[in-house]
């Protein structure tokens, strides 16, 4: 079975403290080990969790913000210190084009890695990964910015017993998935028959925003959430003002959206202590919740 998980690299909003590093997260879905908004420290964080420079395949950032970017110029002189030996996409915010530029050349360094710039210029883009789609949705924060989806089409389940009441063995299971159908004993039985639907997993990963279409689209039967939580409600008002969300928001947004588990992050410095944003959280939302802390994993939860 393939590892598919959250790595957390980094969980504070805005300025670090002494329990948290600016953001950071890494995603292996499979074969894809995805960087998403690499804040300062990511490059020293990478190294506590055991995920490597070489094995990242890919660096997506939601928009330039200091505490979702700033930690690009290290890891990317770090690719080329390496001999990263395959090419590594980057997603990001096709308006924020000259903020990259400056990142990925902020100081000298010889570049042998290759960087493939692949920026976001609408809403609803998709690039192909490998058995499934990475998907980026328009945000609402002051400044251009985009959530990400990993999503896995659906697919189906075959059901041993119904096969073996229909006498079919082997390559013929096989064939039957093929056709989408089998001719047994002069009978057509299909593969609706024989399965059942299995929902590919998803993955949703939503930074700074205000409330908006984008935010339910991204989150929408997400096996796991990544969502941010700058604020609690007692500054609703702040949180709407300067594009973020509350705990409270958050959750109702997973509540709504049918979320298995959801992970709360990207916290204000103000809260000292992250169990108020479970206490609120909790009030809306009955599924598996995760406060994120720095250095810790979260599973995608295994199939249904
Ligand atoms: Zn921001």
């Amino acid at each position: 079975m393939s590892t598919r998980e959250l790595v957390v690299l980094g969980t504070a909003s805005q300025t670090p403290t002494r329990q948290r590093n600016h953001n950071g997260y890494v995603l292996r879905w499979d074969d894809e080990v995805i960087l998403f908004d690499p804040g300062e420290g990511s490059q020293r964080q990478l190294l506590h969790t055991g995920v490597t420079a070489t094995q990242l395949t890919r660096i997506c950032v939601t928009h330039f913000h200091g505490d979702h970017c700033l930690g690009l110029p290290g890891l990317i002189q770090r690719l080329s210190l390496d001999r990263v030996p395959h090419p590594v996409p980057v997603h990001f915010p096709a308006g924020g084009v000259d903020y990259f530029a400056r990142l990925r050349h902020a100081s000298s360094f010889h570049e042998t890695a290759e960087l493939r710039p692949e920026p976001v210029d609408t809403d609803g883009a998709r690039f192909a990964l490998t058995g499934a789609t990475l998907q980026a949705r328009r945000l609402r924060h002051p400044i251009e910015t985009y959530g990400y989806r990993v999503v896995e089409p659906d697919g189906v389940r075959m059901l041993p017993e119904r096969l073996s009441a229909y006498g079919i063995v082997g390559p013929a299971v096989g064939e039957l998935q093929r056709a989408g159908y089998l001719e047994v004993g002069g009978r057509r039985v299909t593969l609706a028959e024989v399965s059942r639907p299995r929902p590919g997993q998803r993955f949703a990963f939503v930074m700074d925003t205000g409330l908006c279409d984008g935010v339910y689209a991204l989150a929408e039967r997400a096996d796991l959430l990544v969502i941010e939580s700058t604020f609690l409600n007692s500054e609703a008002a702040l949180a709407a003002e300067v594009g973020h969300l509350t705990a409270a928001q958050a959750a109702r947004v997973a509540t709504e959206s049918g979320v298995r588990r959801l992970v709360l992050t990207h916290f204000s410095q103000r809260y000292a202590d992250p169990e108020r944003f479970a206490a609120e959280a909790r009030e809306h939302f009955a599924g598996e919740l995760v406060i994120a802390e720095d250095l810790s994993v979260v599973p995608v939860p295994p199939r249904r």
